[in-house]
């Protein structure tokens, strides 16, 4: 099974893909953990190519737009579709939601160019269970500068975009998840660490059961 999580930044999503990984492996499943973009050697440099500064030259919309799918092509056939074929569980940090809310809600890019590229490059598969962690992004903008505090080396990406990007980032994902409820599980990651990971928790007891 694939099972995805999906947040705009400082939503908790790298502490929570990690909780998810250790409550599945902690009941005997196989699991590979990955992320997008990147997951793989080469599809990891295309991540690099996507977030290069490069005020000299920024990246045109569209050319983002494929450099995305380029990177899951890669991480398709060379690491999701063996490990799904084998039997294990794919838990993945971002996929083509992301798409969907940055290129498309936060870029404007037509919703219907994505999804061509999405049956294109994915011919079918999508995940079966998707944990979209919600906040509003001043909220998440203030836990985020706590730990950019800490840890200098990540980018900001906040100081890179207007407020109104990562609102309608927020807005496409919220669209996504209304528009297929039995893939999507909404959580309200504004909640304490500990409520977030119960509610995780609970969502998964019953999807394993399934
Ligand atoms: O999830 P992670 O923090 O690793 O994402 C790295 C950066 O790539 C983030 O700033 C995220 O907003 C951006 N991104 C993007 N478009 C995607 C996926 C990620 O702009 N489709």
């Amino acid at each position: 099974r694939f099972i995805t999580l999906e947040g705009g930044e400082g939503v908790g999503k790298s502490t929570n893909v990690a909780f998810v990984e250790a409550w599945l492996t902690s009941r005997g499943i196989d699991v590979v953990r990955t992320r997008e973009p990147g997951g793989t050697a080469r599809a990891e440099a295309i991540r690099e190519l996507l977030l290069d500064p490069a005020p000299n030259e920024p990246l045109s919309v569209d050319a983002e737009l494929l450099l995305v799918f380029a990177a899951r092509a890669q991480h398709l056939a060379e690491k999701i579709l063996p490990a799904l074929a084998r039997g294990a569980w794919v838990v993945c940090d971002r996929f083509t939601d992301a798409t969907f809310a940055y290129q498309g809600g936060g870029r404007g890019i037509d919703t219907y160019r994505i999804a061509q590229l999405e049956a294109f490059v994915q011919k079918g598969l999508s995940p079966d269970l998707t944990l979209l962690l919600d906040m509003p992004p001043d909220a998440a903008r203030v836990r985020l500068e706590g730990r950019l505090r800490d840890l200098n080396t990540q980018r900001d990406r906040f100081e890179q975009e207007r407020v109104e990007f990562f609102m309608d980032v927020r807005q496409a994902y919220l669209e996504r998840a209304a528009s297929a409820p039995e893939r999507f599980a909404l959580i309200d990651a504004a909640q304490p660490l500990q409520d977030v990971q119960m509610v995780l928790g609970r969502v998964l007891e019953e999807r394993v059961a399934q």
